[in-house]
């Protein structure tokens, strides 16, 4: 199918693509084009005129410092996944980034662009939020920075107003004495997942549990992080992993479709609760050595 007709204009300059949103708020960013483009080929978004940001050397950047990763809004999926520094001072980044769609798919998409695009079945959008990580935009106003629990307000839906585009994104270094997981079943490997969870679980300097959270996709319309660090005060073993799927089960709103019942969700986030925690754990002992 063919998006119906739109003008299209390719600044060099990010000040100029400031100026030409603001002067048409119907306009449409066009960053990896991955989600963009076939929801305009398929006529499911109309747009009267794309600003194609790609020409905007400034958002193409990746720096790693100990506090955390910093991306613009043109490093693509697979710079990040394959980027080794942001794998050290972040590893849940090229975790999950290791289940966002396929290699051609990730060469061209843009990981600001998945979390602007804010799919609850994407895996970056979640990820910014279990992260506790900010989203900074830009408008012929200015810049401010949003934080992801008040970035996603919706399906699809964002807080970024008329006339801004995410410029780069951040997301704060794993502590110390803290591991990491991802995982999710996809009916093919790079499909949207079934279900999905990303753990981040902290240790206390007694080898006990201090935190365990978890931030899961596909069973909500936003992104949602559950604290389960309540279920491990005892320590972690087969009833304390039942008793965090359950409780976690208790916000989750799995949903049936073609792809799967609602039922068969809410099984996927009971196992792989029990399952990303307890390789979130050996993470964090690994880590210690
Ligand atoms: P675009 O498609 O260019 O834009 C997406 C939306 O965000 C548009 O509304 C656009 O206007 C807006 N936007 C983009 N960048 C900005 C910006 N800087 N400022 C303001 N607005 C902006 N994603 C997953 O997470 N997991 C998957 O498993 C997965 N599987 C996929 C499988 C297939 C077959 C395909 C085609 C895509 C898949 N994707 C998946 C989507 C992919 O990750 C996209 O790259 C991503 O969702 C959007 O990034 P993009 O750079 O391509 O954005």
């Amino acid at each position: 199918m063919k998006p119906a007709a739109f003008t299209f204009q390719r600044p060099a300059e990010l000040s100029e693509a400031l100026a030409a949103y603001a002067a048409n708020p119907g306009a449409k960013i066009l960053a990896g084009g991955q989600s963009l483009i076939p929801l305009m080929s398929m006529r499911l978004t109309t747009v009267s005129e794309l600003i194609d940001i790609n020409g905007i050397g400034e958002l193409s950047f990746i720096d790693v410092s100990e506090a955390g990763v910093r991306f613009g809004a043109l490093a693509r999926h697979a710079e990040l996944h394959a980027h080794e520094e942001a794998r050290r001072v972040q590893p849940m980044l090229h975790a999950a980034l290791s289940h966002v769609a396929h290699a051609t798919i990730r060469n061209r998409g843009t990981t600001v662009g998945s979390i602007v695009h804010a799919d609850a079945s994407g895996e970056m959008p979640v990820v910014l939020t279990l992260l506790g990580g900010t989203l900074t935009v830009a408008s012929t106003e200015g810049r401010r920075e949003i934080a992801a629990d008040d970035l996603f307000i919706g399906p699809l839906e964002t807080a970024l107003e008329s006339g801004e585009i995410a410029v780069e994104a951040f997301v704060p270094a794993l502590p110390a004495r803290h591991g990491i997981a991802f995982d999710e079943i996809a009916r093919r490997h790079g499909d949207y997942a079934l279900c999905g969870l990303g753990v981040v679980l902290g240790l206390a300097e007694d080898g006990g549990i201090e935190s365990v959270r978890a931030g899961y996709l596909s069973v909500t319309e936003t992104p949602i992080v559950v604290d389960l660090t309540d279920c491990f005060a005892d320590g972690i073993d087969a009833s304390s992993l039942v008793a965090a799927g359950e409780k976690a089960l208790e916000q989750l709103e799995p949903e049936g479709d073609i792809h799967a019942s609602a039922e068969y969700r809410a099984q996927l986030a009971r196992t792989l609760t029990a399952r990303v925690i307890t390789a979130a754990h050996a993470d964090a002992k690994a880590r210690l050595d």
